[in-house]
């Protein structure tokens, strides 16, 4: 049974001391409503992880970057690498996002490559993939999304392919209020798990966990959540608020 991943992408939102003022307003719900049943992961700001780590010390609140960069180091100004993440103790990284894909030229292929380099260092990728409205409009959102899933997810070994996570996010519903319907997400995760197993078998496929993503809110997140072959969610605009993340968190399993 895979437990599903609750994670919020703050994007370029919240200063450290908005960061602080999440988390306690966060662990204040957790300690007074109590956990839920599914792991709980914020992707912060680069800025922010350190001070959220300290924060989330002793509280099952896992942290999450939401880029990095293939190489392990070298002469990229402004990137930041792998290693600089895993001191601070960042358990996950989104990678290939669409707002990356789409305003710093991120490719399949900067995407395989940072897949390969986040678990080198022992970090989970997020991987996120998805169609634009064109390309649902004219039918291809299965074409798109499989090709995603086999340039950028290539070349995996059996046990990372396992531990990956993978964020299904039809960039027409992202910060737009028009969510996929239910039927969308579970139609799209049964089609990438398909996928997934053509590349690496029974055993991955039904491990890999994968999150739909894109206007996620607390009225509709038990509908998306309730679906076999969602296993979690990528949410950005309602994370920054605590409450509406720990009511999607407490629907997550
Ligand atoms: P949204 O963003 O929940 O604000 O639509 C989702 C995402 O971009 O990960």
């Amino acid at each position: 049974m895979r437990r599903q991943l609750i994670a919020g992408n703050w994007k370029m939102y919240k200063t450290t001391a908005e960061a602080l003022a999440f988390a306690s307003a966060f662990l204040a719900l957790l300690n007074h409503e109590g956990a839920g049943e599914a792991d709980v992961c914020i992707c912060a700001p680069y800025t922010q992880l350190s001070a959220l780590k300290g924060a989330f010390t002793g509280a099952d609140v896992r942290l999450g970057a939401q880029n990095m960069h293939f190489e392990k180091e070298g002469a990229y100004t402004g990137e930041i690498s792998a290693a600089m993440l895993t001191e601070i103790g960042v358990d996950y990284c989104v990678i290939g996002h669409s707002e990356r894909r789409q305003y710093f030229a991120e490719t399949d292929e900067t995407v395989n490559r940072k897949i390969h380099a986040a678990f080198a260092a022992g970090i989970v990728p997020i991987a996120c993939v998805g169609e634009v409205l064109e390309q649902r409009d004219a039918g291809k959102e299965f074409e798109v999304v499989g090709a995603q899933v086999a340039k950028g997810l290539a070349g995996l070994s059996a046990a990372d392919a396992a531990r990956l996570v993978i964020a299904y996010e039809p960039v027409w519903a992202i910060g737009t209020g028009r969510t996929a319907t239910a039927e969308q997400a579970q139609e799209m995760g049964a089609f990438i798990r398909a996928e997934y197993e053509k590349l690496y078998g029974k055993g991955a496929a039904d491990a890999v966990r994968i999150q739909y993503g894109g206007s996620v809110k607390p009225q509709n997140a038990a509908e998306i959540l309730g679906k076999p072959d969602v296993d979690g969610a990528l949410v950005g605009g309602a994370s920054l608020v605590p409450e509406d993340f720990y009511r999607i968190y407490k629907e997550g399993r």
